[in-house]
């Protein structure tokens, strides 16, 4: 019988899983749990094609969890059938402690609550899914995957800011990274499929979803990447500002007489495309653009100027690119993203094929012309599926 891996996910209000079978790939149950805390909750439970849905309140994470393992009772596949192997958690911050996937014990636990101040909207929900996982599945493993893995051993002089270094170093200030299980998933498999050992291939990996990253992977090693302390630096993303100047910060508090509170809202909140054109979403955009609206063209402009910087600049860290990957939501599917992304770079060997890049598919994918000098892919990213294996790694 073939073993199978839940992964779990625990947001602020939010809890989404899957019941992976590592081996095949294949998804047995997936759904999530949303609204937590709040006086309408909502369940979704998806299982063979069929979808179970719940609008009761969820007062707490525990509460969404034991709904959860209900669901699987009741609407199948049991787990105590399903040879559950392992739970993995996704975890935000790893700090410089994890370079890969742990097994979750009372130390690992403290640790992730330690690295809590470097990632407060992400670790301590992550911490409470753990808590409340262990308590109800107690006699299978748990295993957090930390998405600034794949960056824990950046290059030191891609990793460093130019901050004095006391400050630095008694704050635990440099460059993490994030997104980094997504990276490191299509990075792998976009060397297999330019059939050529990752050891000798310079790839750049762009994960544009909500928040997005740039990450340049050379030799399959990460050797820089675009989030930094927090998934706040960078491209432009849904609703964050990506690279500003810091002294917009500074400027704002003592002219705007903004608090340092409303300056990470509206930095974090308020910015990237909803700043700039009213929406988050990328096809609400493209909607407005097509109707016109300047403040929506110039926001498609912005976010491929970034774009453009950053291939440039990661072909010049690594003397070059072979793979450009694109994925995740905008990465996935916008397929005028990412012509604009890649128009002009035919100086680096980047070209796409029309007729590749708009045609329409979930799988992965080569959009780049035959022959071409760089190979540019659509790689559908599956963090559940990485972190499934991630954590069967371990046993
Ligand atoms: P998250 O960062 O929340 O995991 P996803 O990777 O799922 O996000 O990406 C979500 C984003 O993908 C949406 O906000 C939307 O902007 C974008 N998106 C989804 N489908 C399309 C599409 N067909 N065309 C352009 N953008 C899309």
């Amino acid at each position: 019988m073939s073993s199978t891996v839940l992964v779990i996910n625990s947001g602020s209000s939010s809890i989404k899983y899957q019941l992976i079978d590592p081996a095949s790939g294949s998804s047995l149950a997936s759904g999530l749990v949303e609204r937590i805390g709040e006086p309408a909750g909502h369940v979704e439970h998806r299982t063979d094609g069929r979808v179970t849905e719940q609008n009761d309140p969820v007062p707490d994470h525990a509460d969404g969890m034991r709904t959860v393992l209900d669901l699987f009772e009741k609407v199948g596949p049991a787990l105590g059938d399903a040879n559950v192997v392992a739970v993995g958690h996704r975890v935000v911050q790893g700090g410089k402690y994890y370079d890969g996937p742990v097994l979750i014990d009372d130390e690992v636990v403290g640790l992730i609550d330690r690295l809590s101040p470097l990632a407060p909207l992400h670790n301590p929900p992550n911490l409470t899914g753990i808590r409340v996982a262990r308590e109800l599945l107690p006699d299978v493993p748990h295993v957090a995957v930390f998405d600034t893995a794949f960056f824990r051993n950046l290059p030191e002089a891609a990793a460093t800011y130019a901050l004095d270094r006391e400050v630095a170093e008694q704050y635990n200030v440099r460059r993490y990274g994030a997104h980094g299980t997504s990276h490191q998933y299509v990075a792998l498999k976009a060397a297999s499929m330019v059939g050529r050992p990752s050891a000798e291939l310079r790839q750049v990996v762009l994960h544009l979803g909500n928040g997005a990253s740039a990450s340049a992977v050379y030799g399959g090693r990460a050797v820089d990447t675009s989030m930094g302390l927090t998934p706040l630096e960078g491209l432009v993303m849904g609703t964050r500002t990506g690279d500003i100047d810091p002294a917009v910060v500074f400027h704002l508090a003592r002219n705007a007489g903004m608090s340092i509170d409303e300056i990470d809202d509206l930095l974090n909140k308020r910015s990237g495309l909803k700043g700039l054109a009213g929406y988050n979403d990328m096809r609400e955009i493209h909607r407005l653009a097509g109707d016109g609206d300047a403040a929506a063209a110039l926001a498609l402009e912005v976010y491929a100027h970034r774009l453009r910087k950053y291939i440039g600049a990661y072909a010049a860290v690594m003397g070059g690119i072979d793979v450009l990957s694109f994925t995740a939501g905008v990465g996935e599917n916008d397929p005028e993203v990412r012509a604009s992304a890649v128009a002009g770079l035919e100086f680096l060997g980047v070209e796409i094929d029309a007729g590749r890049n708009e045609a329409r598919s979930k799988e992965s994918r080569f959009i780049s012309p035959d022959g071409a000098r760089v190979a540019v892919l659509v790689v559908p990213t599956n963090e559940e599926l990485a972190i499934a294996r991630q954590a069967v790694s371990l046993l």
